[in-house]
């Protein structure tokens, strides 16, 4: 679905530089399930801004379905980007005067739907993490766990082939985290939905398929890249 060649990524703040992320390869797959994990500051967010293109690398190169989003411009990266890659955030992100449905309807306004059929879809997103009895509720008339269903709800709304979340599970308490990795897991195995999040919580590694792990902007370990020593015991 992505994959990313020997990626590196530079900040400039003033005179100081920092590499966040340093020849990093490595594809992300249809139906993965995996997590990027390692120490504050490792580059996790980082790197999924580049594998969600909302940032470019500073050298290297990312492909989504085959196609370098280097050759693309601006306007045709923002369409592939919102057809075929949800977000989910840390804080939720939700918009606080809008109801779970409209706030899941957000992303399809760019879609050219009717209105009935966004709220159809919004609707559908909601029943698929459980929120069918809470779509007219404000986001402060929930509770963590739910508004972090509504956030997933609308990055599945647009029915991409990836969803990325960066530390889905860093303001939930260790129940709803595991809750809300379950969710995502059902998704996953139900509707082919690959899953790609970040995380310091290393009792949640237990439930992925694949581990990332970096430190200081290298790759470290990806289970992944050795199935074969796996399965050879
Ligand atoms: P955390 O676990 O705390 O969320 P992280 O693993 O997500 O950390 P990143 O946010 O990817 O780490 O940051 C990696 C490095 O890049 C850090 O040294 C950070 O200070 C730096 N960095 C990240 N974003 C920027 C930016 N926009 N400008 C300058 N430096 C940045
Ligand atoms: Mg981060």
């Amino acid at each position: 679905v992505v994959e990313l060649s020997s990626v590196s990524k530079r900040f400039k703040l003033g005179t100081t530089e920092v590499d966040a992320l340093k020849e990093i390869s490595l594809g992300i797959r249809k139906n993965d399930f995996a997590a990027i994990t390692g120490p504050s500051g490792s580059g996790k967010s980082t790197l999924l801004n580049l594998i969600g293109c909302l940032d470019v690398p500073t050298s290297g190169e990312v492909k989504i379905s085959g196609t370098r989003t280097s050759d693309l411009d601006e306007k045709a990266l923002d369409k592939l980007r919102s057809r075929a890659i949800g977000f989910i955030f840390q804080s939720f992100n939700l918009i606080p005067v809008l109801k779970a449905v409209e706030n899941v309807m957000l992303p399809l306004q760019l879609h050219g739907l009717k209105a009935q059929q966004m709220r159809e879809q919004a609707e559908h997103a909601l029943r698929q993490v459980g929120l069918e009895h809470y779509i007219d509720h404000l986001p402060d008339q929930l509770s963590g766990g739910q508004r972090q269903r509504v956030s997933i709800a609308r990055a599945l709304v647009t029915k991409p082939n990836l969803v990325l979340a960066d530390e889905p599970t860093a303001n939930l308490d260790s129940s709803n985290s595991e809750a809300i990795i379950e969710l995502m897991r059902k998704l996953n195995k139900e509707s082919g939905v690959t899953f790609v999040f970040s995380t310091h919580d290393a009792s949640l590694l237990g439930k992925v398929d694949r581990i990332i792990r970096i430190r200081d902007g290298k790759l470290q370990e990806d289970t992944a890249a050795a199935p074969l020593k796996k399965a050879l015991g």
